[in-house]
């Protein structure tokens, strides 16, 4: 027996242009039509369907958060405005270590609901506390599949000694934990869970154990994830320990870039932008976050221009600290804008692009448009709402004027997880006292 879903919106937007009325229908938390709703209503597979009607409210697809830390949420405020080293040392270092698995799941239910209520139906968490097991991870899943949200595990290969123990394995228990973890969770039906080997960076990752990490992709015929030349000093690490710049460097190792998915590549050079373009590696863009920390500016309007495929993500929640992606289409246009000093620099549509399609298309789930065979992940917008005025200019208001106060109403694979602006299977009261308990004593670094 299917399940069979209808929603009617007054507004949408759809692959980039507004629409009006429109209706979408989904069958087993797929869209199979999208259209008018007497069209839509008329189809035979609509018959006995449930409906949920979006009446004055505009339907967007759901956005994808290509890069995130869940964990950190818990250290937002804790060591703003430090400098990198000391914000790690004072506030990540200090407190990350302390979480078991049921603080990770307080954090991942407290990242991840916050995330539903802005509009993100799609998180990719680069998961770097694994303590050489998987019970973190695994609580972090079991905490998205309560609040009803699409997760990409990206499962972190960590070796540098410098780090606190929980962050680190050695490469053959990386490989058999990132194996076990795919296995048990690996959604090649409903893609609600998707398991990625994430090998940290050149300095949280030996050579070995990126190319650990790379190999593990490959084997599970999944994408890989990466950060480099995050600020300055990684690109000057790379150039004393290996002689080449990050994205050479890695390159050269044995590992297939078609399938990596960067994060940040705010200082490559245009050599190595013409690399990832050449090979076929793709960007998970973090531009809130490489403003709140300082980090620079990547050049994704030249990376666009090369074809290279840019998705968009929040990052940690204590290096930004917002969570929503609707707002980092605002800031990749505003900062592309000004780095380039040229307000045509890039558009409201090609930064809402990068947030919902290029995101499910990085992270290579089927999501992020509303057209048949993408999975119904659906965002109400309050039409009543003045950021959003005037409407007939949509497109552009829901990246440049948007309010998070007009989101009301999220659907996921077909399922209603937000409903007048309050999560639908979780208390929200649950998570606030979570939330204390776990970090009521915690003291700003
Ligand atoms: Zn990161």
């Amino acid at each position: 027996m299917s399940e069979v879903l209808i929603v009617t919106a007054d507004r949408a937007v759809v692959d980039g242009a507004a629409r009006d009325a429109t209706a979408v229908l989904a069958v087993d938390g797929a869209i199979a039509r999208v259209g008018d709703p007497a069209e839509v209503l008329a189809d035979p597979r609509a018959a006995g369907a449930r409906r949920v009607d979006w009446a004055g409210r505009a339907m967007l697809p759901g956005t994808v958060n290509a890069h995130n830390h869940s964990f950190q949420s818990l250290l937002r405020g804790i060591g703003d405005d430090l400098p990198f080293l000391e914000w790690r040392d004072r506030a990540l270092y200090r407190y990350s270590p302390r979480l078991d698995a049921d603080g990770m799941a307080t954090a991942a239910l407290f990242a991840f609901g916050e995330m539903l209520l802005h509009g993100v139906t799609t998180v990719c968490d680069f998961y770097y506390l694994n303590a050489q097991g998987n019970d973190h991870a695994s609580a972090t899943i079991e905490a998205a599949r309560r609040l009803g949200m699409r997760i990409v595990l990206a499962r972190c290969f960590y070796d540098w000694d410098g780090a606190p123990a929980a962050y680190r394995e050695t490469v053959p228990q990386a490989v058999t934990n990132f194996e076990a973890l795919h296995r048990r969770y690996h959604d090649r039906e409903r893609f609600l869970v998707t398991v990625q080997p994430a090998p940290h960076s050149q300095h949280g990752a030996s050579p070995a154990m990126i190319e650990a990490g790379a190999g593990c992709a490959r084997d599970a015929g999944v994408p890989w994830h990466i950060h480099l030349a995050e600020e300055r000093w990684q690109v000057e690490q790379s150039l004393a320990r290996f002689g080449q710049r990050p994205l050479h460097h890695v390159a050269g190792l044995g590992v297939d870039l078609a399938r990596a998915v960067i994060v940040h590549a705010c200082w490559f050079d245009e050599g190595e932008r013409a690399l990832m373009a050449e090979r076929g590696a793709a960007l998970a863009y973090c531009p809130a976050s490489n403003m709140f920390l300082g980090d620079g500016v990547t050049d994704v309007v030249d990376l666009r221009r090369r074809g290279v495929p840019v998705a968009l993500g929040t990052d940690g929640g204590c290096s930004n600290s917002r969570v929503s992606v609707l707002d980092e289409m605002r800031s990749a246009a505003l900062l592309q804008k000004v780095a380039r000093t040229d307000g045509q620099a890039i558009t409201a549509e090609e930064c809402f692009a990068m947030g919902t399609e290029l995101g499910g298309r990085v992270l290579d789930v089927p999501v992020g448009r509303v057209a048949p065979g993408f999975r119904a992940d659906l965002v109400a917008l309050d039409l009543g709402d003045p950021s959003l005025w005037p409407v007939q200019a949509l497109a552009k208001n829901v990246v440049y004027s948007l309010s998070a106060r007009a989101i009301t109403d999220v659907v996921v694979d077909g399922a209603v997880v937000v409903q007048d602006r309050r999560l639908f299977r979780v208390d929200q009261q649950e998570i606030a006292t979570r939330v204390r308990a776990v970090t009521g004593h915690w003291s700003r670094a």
